[in-house]
């Protein structure tokens, strides 16, 4: 891998905190984009994709930098995937975990199927215009539960629960979370296929 430094278009800690940790072992260092001076891009898409992909261009764009971009939300399946592409902002805003996390328990109350799933796509752009984006996405299934537990991650994780583990994402340690997360997976697999490019 070439790159050594990349902008990071997002100011979400969590994510860096996240995607910092899964980079740092391959000598990369993730900058946020609001260390540029660089603020968000508009996210007016109903995909994913087309959200990651607005996201990484406008950060490019604006530091000249090579940029990643994740964009990632919660799906529940009794919710028709809600809150999806809106996951940031489901309470409106200004944007509050708490308030998210109070509107998804009282969606859900008297809900049976509690099944659910973060969705994570992550984009590289090595320039603003880049004709070939690295993508990958990743998936993490749980299920919503009624009370909150744990303080490790951030958003959605002390709702997660895992049923597997008998514990939320908000009780793993940042590297369980990593490596089980739908973050995790994209991540990985953004790197294998940049690994790929570089040897083929
Ligand atoms: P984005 O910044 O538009 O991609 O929105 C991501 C939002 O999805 C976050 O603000 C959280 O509400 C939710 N989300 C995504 N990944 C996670 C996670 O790993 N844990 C908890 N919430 C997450």
């Amino acid at each position: 891998m070439l790159l050594k430094t990349l902008i990071l278009a997002s100011g979400n800690q969590g994510k860096l905190n996240e995607l910092g940790d899964m980079l740092a072992p391959l000598g990369v260092v993730l900058h946020p984009q609001t260390r540029y001076g660089v603020g968000e891009a508009e996210e007016p898409y109903f995909t994913f994709i087309e959200n990651a992909l607005t996201k990484a261009r406008h950060a490019a764009r604006l530091t000249g930098l090579p940029a990643l971009a994740d964009d990632s939300g919660l799906c529940v399946n009794a919710l028709g995937g809600a809150p999806g592409v809106l996951s940031a902002r489901f309470a409106g805003e200004p944007r509050s975990d708490e308030r998210n996390n109070q509107k998804l328990v009282a969606a859900l109350a008297n809900v049976t199927d509690r099944s659910a799933y973060y969705y994570c796509v992550c984009v590289l752009v090595r320039h603003a215009d880049d004709p070939q984006p690295v993508i990958a996405d990743g998936r993490w299934n749980g299920e919503i539960c009624t009370e909150p537990r744990g303080s490790n991650g951030f958003g959605y994780d002390p709702y997660f629960w895992l049923p597997n583990l008998r514990q939320t994402a908000a009780e793993l340690d940042p590297d369980e979370k990593n490596r089980l997360s739908h973050r995790g997976r994209a991540m990985r697999g953004l790197l294998e296929k940049l690994t790929d490019d570089h040897t083929h």
